[in-house]
């Protein structure tokens, strides 16, 4: 073990005063002190694991709770900090001599994860995903890994990714189209990959002690839908549209966005047999689907 308790609050306490540093709440500092939850993170992601050949991308690494045990656990990781602090502390603390661990001090929202992958030369790797995400990341960061991992130029080779986030924005992550909940990320995530909820995890095992609970959440890609769509672009920019203003009707927003006459995008909607009507919330996967292809 280190010299610091990185599983308790007296440890987080302690390298604070010594680097003279608080948690920053800007970055959504509440550092996971449980180390029964750590290991049950890791055991989670292990258990989406189908290749020896694994490589682990971790987002905001932050003292470590996680990066420490997965140091043990994986041959090679990517670990990116936008703390350039937390990322000294970590060097010089948590993960000495512990080769496989490559601490990144970059914005994980900017970070050119495809650059990474071929760098190191990961393009046949089995890549997973892990994060404790701040919230004001959650949204943008997987939205981007889900864009790039089926990009047409070179691709973000990811084949899961296992996030813990606030409960309520798990929730939102998971709901199904067509459901009171669901978003424009919801529907992403659904065309994409197979969401669960895997365990809530209570604010008390955080430091400091956040707001609200939060729940680990998994998503494995799933080729199925995605061989449906003609153009992932399309499909994107169709969901983001709709949804930006999900009250309103789908042939308004259409009309507003596209460089279409409005009868035409009547026709395209009668083809589909989608009333001119609907909401996008009232809108299936397939309805959704079926509109990409078709603008
Ligand atoms: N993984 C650690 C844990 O479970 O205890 C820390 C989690 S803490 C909720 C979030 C971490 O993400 C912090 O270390 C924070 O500095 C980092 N972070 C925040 N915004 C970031 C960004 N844009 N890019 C990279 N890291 C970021």
């Amino acid at each position: 073990m280190n010299k610091y308790n990185i599983y308790s609050a007296s440890g987080i306490k302690s390298i604070c005063e010594f680097y003279n540093i608080r948690a920053s709440k800007k970055l959504g500092q509440n550092f996971l002190i449980d180390f029964n939850i750590s290991k049950k993170i890791i055991k989670t992601i292990k258990s989406n694991i189908q290749t020896s050949d694994t490589v682990i991308i971790e987002i905001g690494p932050g003292l470590g709770a996680l990066t420490y045990i997965l140091a043990d656990e994986f041959n090679q990781i990517f670990a990116v900090e936008y703390d350039k602090k937390l990322v000294q502390i970590l060097q010089e603390n948590i993960i000495i001599n512990k080769k496989n661990v490559n601490i990144i001090n970059y914005d994980a929202l900017k970070f050119d994860y495809k650059q990474l992958i071929n760098i190191y030369n990961l393009h046949n790797k089995n890549i997973i995903i892990c994060a404790n995400l701040p919230y004001y990341i959650t949204t943008p960061l997987i939205s981007r890994f889900l864009e790039e991992s089926i990009s047409d130029d070179g691709k973000l080779n990811w084949t899961s990714l296992t996030v813990m986030v606030q409960k309520e924005t798990s929730d939102r992550l998971i709901s199904a189209p067509g459901t009171k909940n669901c978003g424009a990320i919801s529907v992403l995530v659904r065309f994409f990959s197979e969401p669960e909820k895997i365990f809530n995890i209570s604010k008390n095992c955080f430091f400091p002690i956040p707001k609200v609970d939060s729940s680990l959440i998994s998503f494995k890609i799933n080729n199925n839908n995605i061989k449906k769509v003609k153009n992932k672009k399309n499909l994107f920019k169709i969901t983001k549209i709709l949804f930006s203003e999900r009250r309103k009707m789908i042939l308004k927003n259409l009309i507003k966005n596209f460089d279409l006459k409005p009868q035409e995008i009547i026709n395209i909607l009668d083809k589909l047999n989608l009333s001119s009507n609907l909401r996008p919330e009232n809108l299936s996967l397939e309805n959704l689907i079926n509109l990409s292809n078709n603008f």
